[in-house]
């Protein structure tokens, strides 16, 4: 799960990292006020959405007056703003950051994730943070200093320091950034964070260590012990579909593709996604119905797929082991019929009931193409949306 900057600042704030003064504001009016209460020379109205890369795409804002910060939040509210983390159709900005402007120095880039490949929190450090990191990661991958935790102890202060001389911050702040590093480390682990990145980190003309930017992601298997952060959730920043899916507990993930898949079993929905590829398509979704799904459920499965537009045309690939093909098809034929289907539907089944299943979905009148076999199924599901 995701959160805006200001909520990842607040959180980050208990935890004694260090973070700018700042306030959210949902109109223009709200912004000044905010401004007029924070009484600093400049102002910086930045809009929050769920992506990156807002500098550049005018989402950051530096107001000298309160006549600029009411300017600038008129323009900011309202507006889509398209970043390179947004995709084309881009985010509209419905809430503001209202901060302190900070005189800084110098930009640093400090990254907390799990890496998958050691199975460990590695914390990231760059002495090139700022608006071009990903410059950095791509072109000079030697700038970005690596320090592999030990979950049995956590982050030491030595592996905090060495990062900090690594990435040449001066020698007057290597404690405070130690001190930052340490609390962020702290923060990541309690809050049960997947990415805690700060970017950039800056060392300011008055010789502090803060975050000027935040962006907290959270493990959402680890949520049901952190009511606070859930609090925290912004449904508007979420696909629609999948909040839906939520609701049904069904594993659902919006993609860009025009092939709605139904499919039961998270590596059945993977490989029925790389067959599609395979044979030329491209996957509207990842959908795993689970194991012991009612028909209920299936039906709402479909219609989050129905739903979405981009789909051309459906592939339902269901292997009965625990879940029944019978529920599958009552679930698919109740879903068309109080929707209407009006694109391709291609179905493959096997195993449990699988005679009654085709049954069903043969006696129920609609046009169903059925498939021998998942490359079977793929190739006509292709073939029909093409
Ligand atoms: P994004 O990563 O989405 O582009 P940031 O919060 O990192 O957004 O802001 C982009 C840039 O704007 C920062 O690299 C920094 O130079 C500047 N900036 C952000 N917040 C402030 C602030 N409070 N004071 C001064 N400059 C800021
Ligand atoms: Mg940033």
């Amino acid at each position: 799960m995701n959160i805006h900057e200001y909520q990842g600042k607040e959180v980050l704030r208990q935890y004694g990292v260090n973070v700018p003064r700042g306030k959210v504001a949902f109109t223009a009016a709200e912004a000044v006020a905010a401004a007029k209460e924070l009484g600093s020379p400049v102002t910086v109205v930045k809009a929050q959405i769920h992506a990156g890369g807002r500098g550049k795409a005018g989402g950051v804002k530096i107001a000298k007056s309160l006549d600029d910060v009411s300017k600038y939040a008129e323009e900011l509210l309202g507006k889509v703003l398209v970043t390179h983390q947004t995709g084309p159709e881009g985010k509209e900005v419905k809430r503001l950051l209202i901060e302190e402007g900070c005189d800084i120095k110098k930009e640093y880039y400090i990254g907390v994730v799990v890496d998958r490949g050691t199975g460990r929190v590695v914390m990231m450090g760059s002495e090139e943070g700022g608006m071009d990191i990903e410059e950095v990661a791509a072109h000079s991958p030697e700038k970005i200093i690596k320090v592999v935790v030990d979950p049995a102890v956590g982050l030491q202060v030595f592996q905090a320091r060495k990062l900090a001389y690594d990435i040449q911050i001066p020698a007057e702040q290597i404690n405070k950034a130690v001190k930052f590093m340490m609390a962020l480390y702290k923060a990541f682990e309690e809050k049960d964070c997947s990415i805690a990145e700060i970017n950039p980190l800056v060392v300011t003309g008055g010789g502090d260590v803060m975050a000027l930017d935040a962006k907290l992601n959270f493990d959402s298997n680890a949520l049901f012990r952190h009511k606070d952060i859930v609090e925290l959730r912004d449904l508007d920043e979420e696909d629609a579909k999948e909040i839906e899916a939520s609701k049904y507990d069904l594993s659902y993930i919006a993609l860009d593709g025009n092939i709605g898949c139904m499919v039961n079993g998270a590596g059945l929905a993977m490989a029925t996604m790389d067959i599609i590829k395979y044979y030329g398509g491209e996957p509207a979704n990842f959908l795993d119905v689970g194991g012991g799904a009612t028909k209920e459920k299936v039906t709402e499965a479909f219609k989050i797929i129905l739903s979405d537009a981009n789909v051309k045309g459906i592939f339902v690939n269901i292997f009965g082991g625990i879940m029944k093909c019978d529920i599958i098809a009552e679930g698919v034929v109740a879903a068309a019929r109080e929707l209407g289907l009006d694109r391709p539907l291609v179905v493959r089944l096997e195993g449990t009931n699988v005679a009654l299943g085709k049954e069903i979905l043969n006696k129920s009148g609609l046009n169903i193409v059925a498939a021998d076999s998942m490359a079977d199924g793929a190739q006509k599901i292709v073939s029909l949306v093409k």
